[in-house]
């Protein structure tokens, strides 16, 4: 693993791979497993006399998948001159790396001297190659149980080969999405766009594949003290990254700090207000502290304005600040759309920087808005560098720098601490402009919003990056991921109301994110070192990444300029297709919005609906007026309009009121659905109007699990019913929950079921045999009244309908209750109020 771009080779060693299968025999990559009498489905030799063994399995892969891979879809002839070398240590020959950026090269260079539809033909070929390594490791093709050999119970022969072939499928993989970038699609549009040629050739986007990080990355991630929550993240990662990432040494991360954690919940940087300490920068320091006039603050807020401090610095010390009332710009969509359509994207902002930061660093005061004068030092040599920076290149935004040619992107000369020793520069802090009292702080939380976007810089202060000085942006980005601003609630709202001008501070310098980022891009387009960092670039920055890092934040950005945009002038003009990707990257967008805050870590629970709402732009104020976690999050369910109606159907804890039933209580990744355009759920007070086909019952069945046969118009179907909880689907409600749902209410119960079925599953038959049937989720609601046609309902548990194969396997079935029967199905058309 040579190739891998590591920064610490003490704290990750590179591993060695020996070769333990045999070499390569010169022919095709495909029909490899036939020559060597290997049966894929078994996963076994065939041939007469070879022993079959896990091992032996697992040396044929690695073969096949490694040295085969790289001769046939990657033009290397001779793969074990080139992949293997021999390793003294080891006494025997080793897979080598060394020459992966040279074979990359070349058939870059041989695609490139292609014509068009060939290139395409040969791009298709290695993606093809690279999916078949995949189904290979996610054992699809194998039908039997007990041949399964890489879903469970790897031996570490089998970590170790599956460990290399990912590392290298995961280099070979960014390589080839490379080649599948943008300026390929224009391409082959252009190609096609000739009359005589129609559609001929298919855009090609890489499928980025996921390849298991293995043991050997988990152990290393318990080594590097991750936080259980990083490492269920992490875990879905490029190996190659992560191996990167695991390579930082001294991340400010101490044995036990995330003990307590589970993969859903951080509370390794959660403070104790009771018991918090302000940090000074030294330890040993015991300097004095000054705030504001907090009357100032007070009246600044009362105003309705910003209250930015104003920090002198004389001769190179701290002597005193001043509060400067900063003027609010309403958020209104109208003003947005300004912001955006100024393009200097600063063009709006004000002469402050907002500091960015989270308080486990020792940088909050929770009995005083004061901060040590040592620090207020600190932070006024910080914030004046970022400023001047900023000054130095006029008033351009960040992003027409990126479409800006011209630009360098260089960083500046010169450290923080070489600046002149006299100045004043205006900063924003919560621990300083957000008062104690009560009132006073709903105020400030209202104004939270624009005090991100409106500031000129957004200035990122962590302690595990501003203790060190950085070589390489990658490292820096590397840094930011790892840090513990990473992985707080309100620090992405920070960094997603400032996408456009954060800065990051590092021991000397302050770096701007947007140049960082654009240098690291010119460096992976430029071709140099691009095996790995186009890892670093498009996972952990840009790329998809599932909204786990700060491309998360990008993402939500881009969504939220263009949909506003489109809100204000293309409303009327889209087509109904336009509409479509629309509604669809709306929930995309909250999806992913909802997952990520559900990861990032709080000390208290009720903010995430805070910042969501922040971040949807909907009224903070109303939320605020909320109690609770619960309160806060029926306040901004209140502001939304159309939902997917499949949000019903969905797993997860429900937001225990009535009328908001249909909703997720909780951040969780799948709280929203597909949605459909021609069938919305529509939020009314009452509930989520929705049009599903379902079934009102009959009787009140005594048990949560029962047949149900459903007789309609000389067609009959058979299904049976687990009524589980909704956060535990498969759980049956306890006997005490059940008569509370069928004492609820006089009416009867009914099931409300999704369009398809989810996937095959099988029923027991009562001589023991099985049997396959469909499975598809629904949920049981008990019925308040049917009214105009619309049926108003509560919602009482998920509900798995499984559907057997006929009506004649009624009585074959296993079942304990008798079968209830409903003359009574309603159509896909039926509206129902689900509350
Ligand atoms: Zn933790
Ligand atoms: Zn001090």
């Amino acid at each position: 693993m040579e190739h891998l771009l590591l920064v610490d080779t003490n704290i990750f060693t590179p591993f060695t791979f020996p070769l333990v299968g045999e070499k390569w025999d010169g022919g095709s990559f495909d029909e490899y497993p036939q020559r060597r009498q290997f049966d894929t489905t078994t996963q076994k030799f065939y041939a007469e006399g070879v022993e079959n063994s896990p091992d032996a399995t697992y040396a044929f892969y690695q073969t096949w998948l490694y040295l085969g891979l790289v001769t046939d879809a990657f033009y290397c002839e001779d793969p074990n001159e080139v992949f293997l070398r021999h390793d003294d240590e080891v006494g025997g020959l080793v897979l080598t790396t060394e020459k992966l950026g040279e074979v990359v090269d070349n058939w870059k260079a041989t695609l490139n001297a292609m014509d068009l539809p060939d290139k395409v033909v040969e791009l298709t070929r290695s993606i093809e190659a690279l999916r078949k390594v995949d189904n290979q490791f996610r054992e699809i093709n194998v039908p039997n149980g007990a041949d399964l050999i890489w879903l469970e119970g790897v031996s570490p022969v089998g970590e170790n080969i599956r460990f290399a072939i990912a590392l290298l499928c995961d280099a070979l993989g960014y390589s080839i999405s490379c080649m599948c970038g943008p300026d390929f699609d224009e391409e082959i549009e252009k190609y096609n766009s000739k009359w005589s040629r129609g559609e001929e050739l298919p855009l090609l986007s890489y499928p980025y594949f996921r390849w298991v990080i293995g043991t050997v990355l988990h152990e290393a991630m318990d080594r590097a003290l991750l936080c259980p929550v990083e490492k269920a993240q992490l875990a879905n990662s490029s190996p190659a990254f992560l191996c990167y990432l695991l390579s930082l040494p001294e991340t400010n991360r101490y044995p036990g700090q995330h003990g307590e954690c589970n993969s859903t919940t951080c509370v390794g940087n959660n403070i104790d207000e009771e018991t918090y300490v302000t940090k000074h920068v030294d330890d040993d320091c015991d300097c004095e502290h000054d705030g504001p006039n907090i009357e100032d603050v007070k009246k600044c807020l009362r105003d309705g304005h910003i209250p930015s401090l104003t920090l002198s610095i004389v001769d190179g010390e701290y002597r005193g600040m001043k509060v400067k009332p900063q003027k609010v710009e309403n958020a209104t969509i109208a003003n947005i759309w300004r912001f955006h359509q100024a393009k200097t994207g600063l063009g709006k902002s004000l002469d402050y920087v907002a500091l960015s930061h989270v308080w486990s660093d020792g940088l909050g005061n929770p009995k005083a808005n004061t901060l040590p004068r040592c620090q207020l030092k600190r932070l006024a040599y910080y914030a004046n560098y970022t400023m001047n920076d900023g000054r130095a290149r006029g008033v351009k935004g960040n992003f027409e720098k990126a479409f800006s040619k011209k630009f360098s992107f260089a960083k500046r000369s010169g450290t923080v601490w070489e600046q002149g020793g006299n100045f004043e520069c205006a900063l924003w802090t919560d621990t300083l402009c957000v008062p104690l009292e009560k009132e006073y702080r709903k105020l400030a939380i209202k104004t939270m919003n624009q005090v991100y976007r409106q500031a000129r810089f957004v200035m990122i202060l962590d302690a595990s990056i501003a203790r060190h000085d950085y070589s390489t942006d990658e490292e820096l980005m590397g840094r930011v991921v790892l840090s513990t601003w990473m992985r707080r609630v309100w620090t992405l709202q920070e960094a997603i109301l400032g996408m456009e001008k954060l800065s990051i501070c590092t021991r000397d310098q302050v770096i701007d994110h947007t140049d960082a980022l654009e240098r690291l891009r010119v460096m992976v387009n430029g071709g140099t070192r691009s095996l790995v960092n186009g890892a670093l670039e498009s996972v952990a920055i840009l790329g998809d990444d599932g909204f786990q890092g700060l491309n998360g934040a990008v993402a939500i950005m881009e969504y939220r300029s263009k949909k506003l945009v489109s809100k204000i002038f293309i409303d009327e003009k889209q087509t109904e297709k336009e509409k479509q990707l629309d509604q669809e990257q709306f929930v995309l967008f909250m999806e992913r919005l909802w997952s990520l805050i559900g990861r990032r870590a709080t000390t208290k629970e009720e903010d995430r609906v805070l910042v969501a709402c922040n971040i949807m732009y909907k009224d903070v104020s109303m939320v605020l007026k909320g109690g609770g976690h619960t309160g806060r999050m029926t306040a901004l369910l209140d502001q939304l309009d159309e939902v997917p109606a499949g949000s019903i159907f969905r797993t997860g804890e429900r937001v225990p009121i009535d009328g908001y039933r249909w909703a997720s209580h909780g951040f969780d990744y799948s709280a929203w659905g597909r949605f459909d355009l021609a069938n919305p759920g529509r939020v009314t007070p009452q509930g989520l109007l929705v049009r599903f086909a379902g079934y009102i019952l009959s009787e009140k069945p005594s048990r949560p699990d029962f047949p149900l046969r459903v007789e309609s118009a000389g067609e009959q179907e058979f299904y049976i019913v687990t009524c589980s909880y909704q956060h535990k689907t498969g759980e049956l409600l306890s006997p005490e929950d059940w008569s509370e749902v069928i004492e609820r209410n006089s009416n009867n119960l009914a099931i409300i079921r999704s369009e398809r079925a989810q996937f095959t599953h099988s029923m027991p038959l009562k001589d023991g045999r099985m049997v396959p049937c469909q499975q598809i989720k629904a949920i049981l609601v008990s019925i308040k009244e049917e009214e105009g046609g619309t049926i108003h309902c509560r919602h009482e548990s998920f509900v798995w309908l499984s559907k057997a194969p006929g009506p004649e396997y009624e009585s074959l079935l296993q079942t304990t209750h008798p079968t209830v029967v409903t003359e009574d199905p309603r159509p896909t058309s039926q509206q129902w109020c689900v509350g």
